[in-house]
């Protein structure tokens, strides 16, 4: 990666507001932490290191299995000492009482609940084994690439087009041709037909049932999806020195805005905004003074939400309402350019069901882990990889799931 993109380190890593206006800033170096944490509450400083811990065992044992080999290969005898030393009762609970039995403070309780959201899920259904999130985050620090985070896509660009790689681009796949069970190429929605020996699948996994000619469709269930979200993008044209990299506005009930969000399936009325204002590390994102805003809310990730004006509206109003609640600094008059992405957009531009961010959610152990494996179990020269399959969704585990579809191709394929 370091001949394609220069990553720099982020300190702090975050600012989180709280409903009452109380303020925190939290950095992955450990002697500013604990500081912070003992001026929140004293006795949460022991609960922030016993939760860490417990987050590096499950880092340990992901680390050697779960997250480097496919899914469902025989343990090793490494795996089965890791998972002795795991201390299962707390790993396998649920991640919101572990959090609650961890930390007295209501502040350090929802900024350590938040982390499930990371891969679209919700801390008071998920198992506590996502205590690995705020883990890696602590451990490894979070980092930025410069130029901004598509960065990312343009050094795949590069590194494709140094390797001579043919790319084809707005080409809709319908079906997958196969015979005997062998795959043969795919026919895209215009009908043009591209031959193959292997076909790797990078959109949502049970789409690709379908694909194959299957009768019923493994659609995707809106029960079974993780969230969606509501994104602004905003140019304003002057500076804002008051904002960080990454900012985080809570909503008043956590426990109710994952209640909409995944029971009542609406956009919260009172929605946690997340801001991220890359142009205060990284002039070369906006031209002149001002900066560049990335806004976004979760939201439930529906087949049927219009997101006509109206909808958008008042999803704004109430993405805008919590900022300034939070004393976010007012910019309505500022605004050189918006844009807005909702569910229904990302579900039309990314082909995701609903504009599920991270495919299925991560509630309960068996959405968490056991994922459509990387290789099909049924027709020979056909792989997945990305978010809806092993092992999950967000960038980083997209990555490495991109590693370990190449490895078994490597492996059944090339040698
Ligand atoms: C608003 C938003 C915020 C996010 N924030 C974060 C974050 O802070 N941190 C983080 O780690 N992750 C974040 N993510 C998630 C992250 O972007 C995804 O997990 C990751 O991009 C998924 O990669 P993927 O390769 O699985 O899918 P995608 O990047 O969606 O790529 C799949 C591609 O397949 C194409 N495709 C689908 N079906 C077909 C078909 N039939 N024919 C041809 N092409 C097809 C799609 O057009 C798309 O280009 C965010 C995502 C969104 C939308």
């Amino acid at each position: 990666m370091d001949d394609y993109l220069e990553m720099v380190s982020m300190n702090p890593l975050s600012q989180y507001t709280f409903d009452d206006g109380y303020t925190l800033t939290y950095t992955s170096d450990l002697p500013d932490l604990l500081n912070t944490i003992r001026n929140v509450e004293l006795q949460d400083v022991d609960g922030f290191l016993r939760i860490m811990r417990l987050g590096a065992r499950i880092y340990e044992l992901s680390k050697s299995t779960f997250m480097s080999r496919p899914p469902m290969t025989p343990p090793r005898n490494v795996d089965i000492s890791a998972l002795k030393n795991i201390p299962l009762r707390n790993a396998w609970g649920n991640y919101n009482k572990v959090i609650t039995s961890h930390f007295k403070s209501p502040y350090l309780r929802q900024l350590f609940n938040r982390y499930p959201t990371y891969v679209g899920s919700s801390p008071y259904y998920c198992p506590a084994t996502l205590l690995i999130i705020p883990y890696i985050e602590f451990a490894f620090n979070g980092w930025y690439p410069l130029g901004g985070l598509y960065r990312l896509v343009e050094s795949f660009l590069d590194l494709a087009r140094n390797l001579e790689v043919t790319l084809l681009t707005n080409a809709n796949v319908e079906l997958i041709e196969h015979r005997n069970k062998i795959v043969q190429g795919v026919r895209l929605v215009d009908g043009m037909r591209l031959p193959a020996d292997i076909l790797v699948a990078n959109c949502e996994a049970q789409d690709v049932e379908g694909m194959l000619g299957a009768r019923t469709s493994g659609r995707l269930k809106e029960s079974d999806r993780s969230m969606s979200g509501l994104v602004f993008l905003v140019g304003v044209k002057r500076s804002l020195p008051q904002l960080r990299h990454h900012q985080i506005y809570f909503s008043a009930d956590y426990r109710k805005e994952f209640d909409e969000l995944f029971h009542d399936r609406h956009f919260p009325t009172d929605p946690t905004v997340y801001v991220n204002c890359p142009s205060r590390n990284d002039r070369s994102v906006v031209p002149g003074e001002g900066e560049s805003l990335f806004i976004m809310a979760n939201a439930p990730a529906n087949d049927d939400d219009v997101w006509d004006k109206p909808m958008i509206m008042e999803a704004r109003k109430r993405v805008f309402d919590r900022l300034y609640r939070s004393g976010f600094p007012q910019i309505d008059d500022d605004i050189e350019v918006q844009d807005v992405w909702t569910p229904k957009r990302i579900a039309s531009g990314y082909l995701m069901p609903g504009g599920a961010i991270y495919g299925t959610h991560s509630h309960g152990w068996r959405h968490a882990f056991f994922r459509p494996p990387n290789k099909d179990r049924n027709y020979r020269g056909l792989y997945y990889v990305g978010g809806s399959t092993h092992p999950g969704g967000g960038t980083p585990t997209v990555l490495l799931s991109a590693k370990i579809t190449a490895e078994l191709i490597r492996k059944y394929e090339l040698e």
